[in-house]
């Protein structure tokens, strides 16, 4: 079985598709999880968004266990046998091992359906644009599974293979992009008083928003701000620009810091373009809240972990990137772990980085001990 499920893994990995773009992926999905006969599957679920419901004989607390299925706009580096074939396209987050591991608890619940309540898997697109969960949830078909508890994992490269990261609380920070257009007037470069050039306006931006020293919030700052894009003009010799843009990803600790710097930084912007005589347009995008993670589903988590005997490590502080789980922690009690992808892994995102195979029945181990946890065993004491 676990074969399979690697086998599975490594066609995904061949085959990666972009955020909202899931089709093949979603495809391959309900394909796969049609053999292990759940009770009600969703397709269509928040664009492509599978669901996939296992049912116990007695009533009960329903879980939801997410998983995400998109990959990036990176080019893969990497000589295996089964290295993307779509150039410029590949599983650079291990969205292509975190859907074995789902369709893993799928093979795992057909052969033990749980004793009570229901649990629920939901194969998630579009999550590096931050844009699925919140579809997903939308969805007036979502009603239908709305989850007592939710949870998801994601490998994380830097800790001991295996290892699971937990933390109270905040375990991932809030990021919210920002793009400032600039709007002036353009001119024959040889009279640029005759325009208004957003050049200079642009530059003050950049420096505004960069400042002296760059703050970073896995040091413990409370936020930071990266400038990721910056553009005036066209590449040419004979115009001064009329217009130019800023785009710049915000981060933060907290819900209320977030709110409190993307106002700051909107008064920086508006004020830099009102002094420069020049329109500002503002807008926001790639929206992610924090992870807030609940004590009880923490502690089933701790619990599932020392079960299995994986080693426990707790991070102080919440890491720095997003996650567009938070959504679903806003709405539902639930938690967000890491389960470590080894410490000499590349990093996610880098192009020599690849899924580590290990972990996918170890993945989904750990999330039918967390069912249990809750199903059979806190469940029952409750009653
Ligand atoms: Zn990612
Ligand atoms: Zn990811």
């Amino acid at each position: 079985m676990e074969r399979k499920l690697v086998k599975f893994r490594r066609s995904l990995h061949r085959n990666p598709e972009l955020s909202g773009r899931e089709d093949a992926t979603s495809a391959a999905i309900q394909d796969h999880i049609a053999a292990y006969l759940p009770d009600n599957l969703i397709t269509g679920l928040g664009g492509r968004g599978v669901a996939a419901e296992f049912k116990g004989s007695e009533s009960g607390s329903r879980i939801l266990l997410r998983c995400d299925m998109d990959a990036l706009p990176i080019n893969e580096d990497l000589d295996v046998p089964y290295s993307s074939v779509i150039a410029g396209v590949s599983h650079k987050c291990g969205h292509d091992g975190h859907t074995a591991i789902m369709m893993g608890v799928a093979a795992r619940l057909h052969e033990h359906p749980p004793a009570r309540g229901s649990v629920v898997l939901l194969f998630q697109p579009a999550e590096e644009t931050g844009e699925g969960a919140s579809r997903v949830i939308i969805d007036s078909k979502f009603k239908d599974i709305e989850p007592d508890f939710v949870f998801a994992l994601h490998n994380l490269p830097g800790f001991p293979l295996g290892s699971i990261v937990l933390k109270n609380g905040t375990f991932s920070s809030a990021s919210r992009g920002i793009t400032v257009e600039l709007t002036g007037a353009s001119s024959h470069a040889s009279e640029p008083q005759k325009g208004k050039s957003p050049a200079l306006a642009v530059a003050k931006i950049v420096e505004a928003f960069t400042g002296h020293s760059q703050p970073s919030i896995s040091k413990g700052d409370a936020s930071e701000l990266t400038v990721t894009h910056v553009r005036v003009g066209s590449e040419n010799y004979g115009t001064s620009p009329g217009e130019g843009c800023i785009l710049a990803v915000l981060r933060t600790r907290t819900t209320e810091e977030m709110m409190y710097f993307s106002r700051k930084v909107e008064e920086a912007a508006r004020a830099i373009a009102s002094n420069n005589k020049l329109d500002c347009r503002i807008s926001w995008t790639d929206e992610f809240p924090v992870t807030e993670n609940s004590p009880k589903a923490v502690n089933a988590i701790r619990s599932a972990a020392g079960n299995l005997g994986l080693i426990i490590v707790q991070p102080d502080t919440p890491f720095p990137w997003s996650e567009d789980f938070g959504h679903f922690t806003e709405k539902f009690p639930g938690a967000l772990f890491g389960i470590g992808a080894g410490t000499d892994t590349p990093a996610l995102h880098s192009s020599e980085y690849d899924f580590p195979d290990e972990l996918i029945p170890l993945g989904a181990d750990i999330f039918i001990e967390i069912v249990n946890e809750l199903l059979n065993f806190s469940d029952h004491i409750m009653k």
